[in-house]
């Protein structure tokens, strides 16, 4: 495989951008070798500044769940840009497009429109200390919620790839307030909020964490984080900028049945434009500026042109929920045939798997925190990745992130990805 002009490109990147990159897992720091520099993307592929083209399994870190350049979100794209590209003025497109996400979550009562999942976390957990009027929160280990300081606390994704889990810069006032429990330990929890009595304002989690690569909630968990905040008062977040419309149209609480009293989106609801939003309970949103008196703003936040990108996705998710279905089956065909090869290799690699979501750890443990996702080989996952990339498969480039799979992987796709994962395993071991 040629790649000498991304080569030459990432050469050059690392004079004037940190890294050579605007966000660090970009850099293939964690796998080694030179990053890729995409040109395009059309479907299910990527084709980079080579001309090489790889079967696709990042598909933008989530937000591409229709696969790349979708006809219906290029043509609303096309359309807005026309009509002007920035007005910092009401529109009509943001009263649509909240009405549509509190249709398709319905414990969404009220919603505000951000730029960033990391904004969308910020400005929740903001929302819920001035509801409270407590300071402290509760968030889990290897959970990942965007780069605002009082999260980079054992915070998963680059974070844990880049072994900056708790990041200088952060100041130990900031850090104070933040508790920090292992994920799918009730008991744990339990203790922290009855140590810090009337203390703490949300606990917030990725309900299906993503961000330690795939990890699911074992059974009782969501519910009894549900109960245990409706009995203190605590308001209970639930970060579904992964999962939200990926899942199901009302994301993992849907799937789930479990209802937080505030969501963080982000990824699709933005159609591969730069959206966040937080919404919830009516009550706790009505706290927020110019109704309340707890401050948020922006710029660029409803701007017309990712707001057109972002209803004409979920759009097309709202008319067409069988693709959930489809997703699911997509999944599921991918990770039965992983898994037959572990079993044929005599390989007991642990795989987890919920709808277009999945993840292969390189270790024997059953992961279900930070710990058990921590125990993988991380030196063979770098052998893995580009061996697969040598194959014309392109994974996220580190253990610690879950796949994501659109609706433009085909049955031959996925059967390409079948034997490109035997024939890796078979080059590494
Ligand atoms: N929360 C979760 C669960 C995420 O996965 C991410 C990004 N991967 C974020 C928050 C931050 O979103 P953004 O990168 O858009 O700031």
């Amino acid at each position: 495989m040629d790649i000498k002009n991304s080569k030459a490109l990432f050469s050059n990147a690392q004079n004037f951008i940190p890294g050579g990159v605007n966000s660090p897992v970009r850099a293939f720091k964690a796998v080694g070798g030179d990053p890729l520099f995409i040109k395009r993307a059309e479907g299910a592929y990527l084709y980079d500044e080579d001309d090489n083209r790889y079967i696709e399994l990042i598909n933008s870190w989530g937000p591409m769940i229709l696969g790349h350049n979708h006809p219906e979100i290029k043509e609303a794209v096309i359309k807005a840009v026309e009509m002007g590209t920035s007005f910092g003025t009401p529109t009509a497109k943001e009263v649509d497009i909240a009405e549509i996400i509190t249709k398709m979550v319905p414990s969404v009562e009220k919603v505000r429109m951000v730029n960033s999942g990391t904004e969308a976390t910020m400005s929740a957990i903001r929302l819920a200390r001035g509801y409270t009027g407590r300071d402290k929160f509760i968030k889990f280990s290897g959970n990942y919620h965007g780069h605002g300081d009082s999260f980079l606390i054992a915070a998963g994704s680059g974070a844990i790839t880049m072994g900056e889990p708790n990041s200088p810069g952060v100041t130990t006032g900031t850090a104070k307030d933040t508790l920090l429990a292992p994920y799918n330990d009730l008991v744990a929890v339990k203790e922290l909020v009855d140590a810090n009595k009337d203390e703490i304002a949300a606990i917030i989690l990725e309900p299906v964490p993503g961000n330690m690569g795939l990890v699911l909630p074992e059974e009782g968990f969501l519910e009894g984080l549900r109960k245990l905040c409706d009995e203190e008062g605590i308001v209970l977040i639930f970060d579904e900028v992964m999962t939200g419309f990926r899942l199901a149209q009302g994301g993992a609480q849907e799937v789930f049945g479990v209802t937080p009293d505030l969501t963080t989106m982000g990824k699709i609801i933005g159609g591969g434009m730069p959206v966040g939003a937080y919404g919830g309970k009516k009550e706790i949103m009505d706290y927020v500026s110019p109704v309340g008196p707890v401050y948020q703003a922006g710029t660029l936040s409803g701007n017309p042109v990712a707001m057109a990108a972002g209803m004409a996705m979920l759009n097309y998710l709202y008319k067409h929920p069988e693709i959930y279905d489809g997703l699911e089956k997509t999944g599921g065909k991918l990770v039965a045939g992983v898994r037959a090869t572990l079993q044929k290799m005599g390989l007991d690699y642990s795989t987890t798997h919920l709808g277009s979501m999945y993840s292969l750890f390189f270790t024997s443990e059953k992961v279900t925190d930070f710990e058990t996702a921590m125990s993988s080989d991380t030196a063979l996952f770098g052998k893995y990745f580009q061996a697969m990339l040598k194959r014309g498969v392109y994974l996220p480039p580190s253990q610690f992130e879950s796949l994501f799979l659109s609706t433009a992987l085909t049955e031959e796709h996925i059967a390409q990805i079948i034997d490109a994962n035997e024939g890796a395993l078979k080059e590494i071991l």
